[in-house]
């Protein structure tokens, strides 16, 4: 694809029609999810095969994938009312936002994602009563889209409603804003959730790239507000498949005071096989970062099993054998090792 092809995709369609289908693969790509990139990331693109640009940018290859399950997570069956989705004992997770700064070929939540706009209060309210009648529930994540896309008064009012609520230990929030709209992180947000401790913040990085002088602002920002920061990577074929790559993001990120979280297998929704990295491949890309990373910095590895079975660490297969006296372990540079 050539610099003006690409740029062309990032501009709505010319005939004020959406979706548009064009005969040209990426405009068909981008009737399917709809492009969003806002102009501090686009400036970042360099093309739309660089790790940015891949992530953002529609691709032909999305139109080649067998893949119809739109939520393969099964989240909305467990859902036990709109916006709630309340899979393990003790959490849920919240959906306070449709909207997102920019639109993540590879999301799991397409589906939820491409209706914009909507209000969401009545669902909100429901929401809520259902998380303040269910006095077993100690965390609420709030996700979306992008919980950042709300409005300070608005994330203001959501916070001091569940913070009002004696049974939440703690509330969460996942978001990718900081990495892709730094500029949303401004002294008026961070004071408003520092009012609302303990919160901690997860935030998405998928590259080295996307961590730019305003990026270190916003996490500045964040960790001088005594908010726990932590990452969320989803690993992906030609953005971040590469053990020198994720090294070098998680090194980072430490340096920001972000400790790295979850490297996650990619949710296979429909557009998003070119992304898929295999699990064997996987797991060696984590073995190749122990050793070469302080502990601290290596990631859980997760994959979110389909059918709504959860989420579960991978871990390359450390324990070669067991016996009665002990047992053999591998270490990071393959050599093995009794223990007792
Ligand atoms: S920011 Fe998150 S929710 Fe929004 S499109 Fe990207 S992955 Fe999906």
């Amino acid at each position: 694809m050539d610099e003006t092809n690409w740029r062309d995709l990032l501009k709505p369609p010319a005939d004020g029609s959406s979706p548009c289908w064009g005969p040209d693969s990426g405009l068909r790509a981008r009737a399917l999810f709809p492009v969003r990139v806002n102009a501090y990331f686009a400036a970042l693109i360099q093309s739309a095969d660089d790790p940015l640009g891949r992530q953002v940018i529609p691709s032909a290859a999305e139109l080649d994938d067998p893949a119809t399950a739109d939520d393969p997570l099964t989240e909305e069956r467990q859902s036990p009312v709109p916006r709630v989705i309340h899979r393990y004992p003790g959490r849920v997770v919240l959906l306070v936002s449709d909207q997102c700064a920019v639109h993540c070929r590879f999301c799991m939540r397409k589906r939820r994602v491409i209706q914009t706009h909507r209000d969401g209060k009545p669902q909100l309210d429901r929401a809520l009563a259902y998380i303040r009648q269910r006095t077993d529930i100690q965390e609420v994540i709030l996700s979306g889209g992008d919980p950042l896309m709300r409005a300070d008064a608005d994330l203001a009012a959501l916070l001091s409603e569940l913070r009002a609520m004696p049974h939440l230990r703690r509330l969460r929030i996942h978001t990718r804003m900081p990495g892709v709209l730094p500029q949303r992180v401004t002294p008026a947000l961070v004071a408003l959730l520092a009012g609302y401790h303990p919160l901690y913040v997860n935030i998405h990085f998928n590259h080295p790239a996307e961590l730019t002088p305003a990026v270190a602002t916003a996490c500045n920002r964040l960790a001088d507000a005594g908010i726990p920061l932590g990452s969320q990577t989803v690993l992906l074929k030609g953005v971040n498949d590469d053990p020198v790559v994720l090294t070098d993001l998680m090194e980072r990120l430490l340096d920001l005071r972000v400790r790295p979280y979850c490297l996650h297998m990619l949710d296979r929704v429909p557009g998003t096989r070119h992304f898929q990295v295999p699990v064997e491949r996987a797991l060696s890309l984590l073995a190749a970062l122990r050793g070469p990373l302080s502990g601290m910095g290596v990631p859980h590895m997760m994959v979110d099993l389909p059918g709504g079975g959860g989420k579960m660490a991978l871990t390359p297969d450390a324990v070669i054998a067991k016996g009665p006296e002990q047992w053999w372990i591998r270490n990071w540079q393959g050599g093995i090792y009794t223990y007792p």
